[in-house]
């Protein structure tokens, strides 16, 4: 804390020491409530950035010779003082990205299980005994940590995001440089002093906080990066996996999408209701999983909209730390002018306002639209905001033809009693994930968690990341 000014001041968390930005520079970090000033983070530079690989590049060989049991025992610990420290944790993600306490505690509990079944990963790092066709010969594959993993995570979700990845990289034996968003690095510097305090060696977990695209090529493009996780925005995605090709450096990409969820006429729209509503409504529509397309079936139609307009019309916009509260405020002034923008298009365009559109402070209601058309920028943009579409059709077919009209593929859903179509859905949507008779928004710890097209490249989750973040070595023995 400044003394004088009561503001937070963020450092940097490179070698296990706490240090400003080289030059001394800051950047100002927004409540994005009523944007006024939560903290001030170090502005990371080009050698700040080098100091961290260096750091994390020196602890490494020490640190991928540590037991698995050591492992464990640290990752278990770093659950236990999340535990002892949620409410500073809680705390931070209502007030540095304006997380309505209710998805604060999603996050908060989702991040606990990412780290513990983390620890479940240590032992598990396992390669294979091999046939050998050479008389004698002992063969088999051992799997090896890759050196050092840059981690680059968004603002939606810093908690989740940080957890999982870092976590698994640490627990197959990887050392971790972690570049947070610039609009959530509290977040990841809290579970820093948590990392260095469960006991992990100085240099082992790395964070260097700073603007992404001033800092964020040091990081990707470095040779001594071995491998890069990168979730944010697809047109920085691309940029990174050009950065990374040119230098063979494994990575893997979870950017944006536009999930549909598909609705026949056989659902039971009570329990669709609400689990519609969390789809896209969930932190105001910025996950990447919300579903920002409905299409169902015509005879429940009309029925879905009134009820989806009635329900939207009534989420809580309160108070952040009103346990009912859902709508949270949309984070940048960039964001909110993007949301606006695909509003007014859509409505310019000849788009229907069911409800929503308007904004109280830095939050816009939850908007519902119909008649959009593909010439809408909404229609095959991501927007994330709390803005969906819905469509009527007339087929599962036209359903399934219409979910996949996009050059994004991460989640989907599908609500109906058919188990044919059901299948028949979930194994021809393009798609990374696909949930039958649930939301779109739906995430666990060791599932292969990602998307396709636009939306990325590889998965994510403890087997996809102990895949991803080791390697195989082949090793024979001449007996
Ligand atoms: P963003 O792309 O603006 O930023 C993400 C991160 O990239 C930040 O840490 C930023 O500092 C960093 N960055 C910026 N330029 C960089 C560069 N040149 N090199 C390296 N890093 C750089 O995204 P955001 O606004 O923070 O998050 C929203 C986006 O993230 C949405 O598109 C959303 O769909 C996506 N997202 C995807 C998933 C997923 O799992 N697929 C999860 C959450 C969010």
């Amino acid at each position: 804390m400044d003394a004088q000014t009561d503001i937070r001041t963020l450092r940097h968390f490179i070698g296990g020491d706490w240090c400003a930005a080289g030059g001394g520079e800051t950047l100002d970090v927004l409540n994005p409530l009523d944007d006024s000033l939560y903290a001030r983070a170090a502005r990371g530079s080009g050698d700040d950035m080098r100091r961290a690989i260096a750091a994390a590049r020196a602890a490494f060989p020490a640190y991928r010779d540590t037991t698995p049991s050591a492992r464990e025992r640290m990752l278990l610990r770093v659950a236990e003082i999340m535990e002892a420290r949620k409410q500073e944790l809680l705390d931070c993600l209502v007030d540095e990205i304006g997380s309505p306490v209710q998805k604060a505690m999603f996050e908060f509990t989702k991040g606990l299980t990412m780290v513990r079944a983390a620890a479940g990963l240590c032992r598990n790092v396992r390669g294979e005994t091999l046939p050998s066709d050479a008389p004698g010969k002992f063969s088999m594959s051992i799997r090896e940590p890759l050196g050092v993993v840059a981690v680059i995570t968004p603002f939606n979700v810093p908690l989740i995001k940080t957890t999982r990845l870092v976590a698994n990289a640490l627990a197959v034996g990887n050392t971790v440089v972690h570049l947070p968003s610039e609009m959530a690095p509290h977040l990841s510097l809290i579970f820093a002093e948590i990392v260095a305090e469960a006991g992990f060696p100085a240099g082992s977990y790395n964070v260097v906080t700073g603007y992404g695209h001033e800092i964020g090529d040091d990081l990707t493009g470095d040779p001594d990066v071995n491998f890069v996780t990168f979730t944010g925005s697809s047109v920085i995605g691309q940029h990174i996996n050009e950065i990374c090709a040119r230098n063979k450096t494994p990575n893997t990409l979870e950017l944006g999408g536009k999930s549909p969820t598909v609705i026949l006429a056989d659902a039971d729209l009570d329990k669709v209701m609400p689990l519609a509503a969390r789809s896209i409504f969930m932190f105001a529509g910025q996950a990447c999983i919300g579903s920002s397309r409905f299409y169902v079936e015509r005879p429940l139609y009309d029925t879905f909209v009134a009820r989806f307009a009635a329900i939207a019309a009534n989420l809580g916009m309160g108070d952040l730390r009103d346990p009912d509260t859902v709508i949270a405020p949309i984070i940048s002034e960039r964001q909110r002018q993007r949301v606006k923008d695909h509003i007014a298009d859509a409505l310019a365009k000849g788009a229907t306002l069911v409800t929503g559109g308007a904004w109280q402070g830095n939050r816009c209601q939850p908007t519902l639209l119909t008649d959009v058309t593909e010439d809408m920028t909404l229609c095959k943009s991501e927007t994330f905001g709390p803005v969906t579409a819905i469509y009527p059709i007339d087929s599962y077919e036209e359903g399934l033809q219409k979910a996949n009209d996009t050059e994004y593929g991460l989640s989907s859903a599908i609500f109906t009693g058919n188990i044919d179509r059901a299948f028949h859905f979930a194994r021809n949507i393009n798609a990374g994930m696909c949930h039958v008779n649930g939301p779109t928004i739906h995430d666990e710890a060791h599932v292969p968690f990602g998307g396709n097209g636009e939306s990325g490249v590889g998965r994510e989750g403890t087997d996809a990341d102990m895949e991803a973040m080791t390697e195989l070595k082949w090793v024979t023995v001449q007996l």
